[in-house]
């Protein structure tokens, strides 16, 4: 049951449409511009940070549907375990 928990916290790292995961923090939340690619199904808001992306052009994690580049102003992701 851990490991799986464990296994979604990081799939929602990974994804960052779903808003599952919205702490209340009072600090400050840097945000930077960044390139993303979001899912062009209508029913699906899914979206992927670029540099997440498995292949040049990525199909989306939730229903593999045709995924299209474009920018949002997101926070900037604190990750140094996976800084490559
Ligand atoms: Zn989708």
């Amino acid at each position: 049951m851990g490991s799986l928990f464990l296994n979604e916290s990081a799939f929602q790292n990974l994804i960052g449409g779903v808003g599952l995961f919205n702490r209340r923090n009072q600090e400050e939340v840097e945000k930077v511009e960044t390139k993303v690619w979001v899912c062009t199904s209508d029913d699906c808001n899914c979206w992927v940070r670029d540099n997440f992306k498995s292949s040049e052009v990525p199909a989306c994690p939730i229903c593999e549907s045709e995924m299209e580049q474009t920018t949002r102003v997101i926070e900037i992701l604190h990750n140094p375990s996976s800084a490559i």
